[in-house]
């Protein structure tokens, strides 16, 4: 048995980063990059107005109200850059170049109209007011995605930003799920009163897609060691991660410790000082084939899910160690209590408290108890050797969904 910082580390020493190449920047969202996006030019390019108004010299101002000539106009995307004598300015809008001339922008709001080409500027400017300059956002060059970063929408937008449409990332890893049970019946089938329905698979295949991995494939199979392993070589065959949930512990109908055996398959841990979770396994076939056996019942499934197999696709997906397993920390709306001889996983759900975000503990019946999971947002991690969180103390969270 290993304790879960040590599972995650023999994980990270067993698979390595798929390969890079290039693709589209707008076909890139949930990949992670290999080289990172520098800024083409500065931005802005140009000293830029930030409001519809006049460019002016502050010192034409300085004892304002005081009437100018209206030399020109600016709207945004002009190339004009009419010169400026004292006594003179220019009608601008945003997002248009200021004149070199000129070394504030006074918003119309403050202005009268005063003649055809006259307008009263009402009260003084400091210079450089209302004027974006350049490179202010970024210098060219400079880096504005490191390698490691996820294109998310913000990412595309700097992307396009600066004319790079061709991103160098990671190919992002195929995914089956196969779910083990002779008890088990597809959803839309009538189970008998010794059947459940199969709700990891789907579940699986939803948490994959639901983190940007999709799609994900999903086979069934009965407790039998043929089926298992042929299922478990095909899945080999198509895909770089493959989870099994159910028959991973060391019961009678538990086959797949020894059937990932006979396909080949690496075992480099069996047995999480975790509860829930504890019967679960990896193992790598071959050169960076990875495969998490989960235990069969639901919440420990979500555990083994959360704390490692999500984390190794982002591993193998090119996202950077510390990123992979992200913590949040919040206090405890009211306090909890475990057995304390390993590290716990309790549901929580976040609830907006007087001071802030809290997480509210989920009563459940145990590890089987799906319908108290859906009321979680993700868990609340209790370390080994605590047995009790009292209600306000901060407590480390694992957020099932993006944040
Ligand atoms: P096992 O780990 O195979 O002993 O399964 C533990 C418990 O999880 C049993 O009660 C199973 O019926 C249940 N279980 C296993 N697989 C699934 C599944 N795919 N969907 C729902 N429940 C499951
Ligand atoms: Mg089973």
């Amino acid at each position: 048995m290993v304790d879960p910082e040590h599972a995650w580390r023999a994980i990270v020493a067993s698979v390595t980063p798929l390969p890079s190449a290039l693709r589209a920047y707008d076909q890139s969202l949930f990949h992670y990059l290999a080289q990172p996006v520098l800024a083409d030019r500065d931005i802005p390019a140009a000293d830029r107005s930030a409001m519809d108004g006049y460019a002016v010299r502050a010192d034409d101002v300085a004892a304002a109200p005081a009437v100018l000539r209206v030399v020109g106009e600016i709207p945004a995307g002009s190339t004009a850059q009419p010169a400026l004598t004292p006594g003179e300015c220019v009608r601008i809008f945003t997002g248009a170049n200021v004149p070199a001339d000129a070394d504030a922008v006074v918003m119309v709001e403050d202005t009268e109209a005063t003649a055809d080409d006259r307008v009263t500027i009402l009260s003084p400017i400091s210079r450089g007011r209302n004027i974006l300059r350049r490179g202010e956002n970024t210098r060219q060059g400079a880096v504005l995605l490191q390698q490691g970063a996820v294109i998310d929408a913000t990412a595309v937008a700097v992307c396009a930003a600066v004319g790079c449409v061709e991103l160098r990332v990671h190919a992002r890893p195929r995914v089956t799920v196969i779910t083990t049970g002779a008890e088990l019946r597809q959803p839309a089938e009538r189970a008998g009163i010794h059947e459940v329905r199969d709700s990891n698979g789907p579940m699986l295949v939803a948490a994959i897609a639901e983190h940007g991995f999709g799609p994900a494939d999903w086979v069934c199979v009965p407790d039998d060691r043929a089926e298992l392993l042929t299922a478990l070589r095909q899945a080999l065959d198509g895909s770089d991660v493959v989870l099994v949930t159910g028959g991973v512990s060391v019961g009678k109908y538990d086959l797949v410790p020894d059937v990932i055996r006979e396909a080949g398959a690496t075992i480099h841990y069996h047995g999480v000082a975790m509860k829930p979770g504890k019967p679960q396994l990896f193992a790598t076939v071959g050169s960076n084939r990875c495969l998490f056996g989960l235990p069969g019942n639901p919440l420990a499934v979500l555990t083994g899910f959360h704390e490692f197999a999500l984390p190794a696709l982002r591993y193998l997906s090119g996202c950077l160690e510390a990123d992979c397993r992200r913590l949040l920390r919040f206090p405890l709306l009211s306090g909890v209590t475990t057995k304390g001889r390993q590290r716990h996983y309790l549901l929580g759900r976040l609830v907006h408290a007087a001071g802030g975000m809290a997480v509210e503990p989920v009563p459940n019946a145990g590890s089987a108890d799906l319908v108290a999971g859906s009321k979680a947002d993700g868990m609340i991690i209790v370390p080994v050797g605590v047995s009790s969180v009292p209600a306000g103390a901060c407590v480390d969270f694992r957020p099932w969904r993006l944040l």
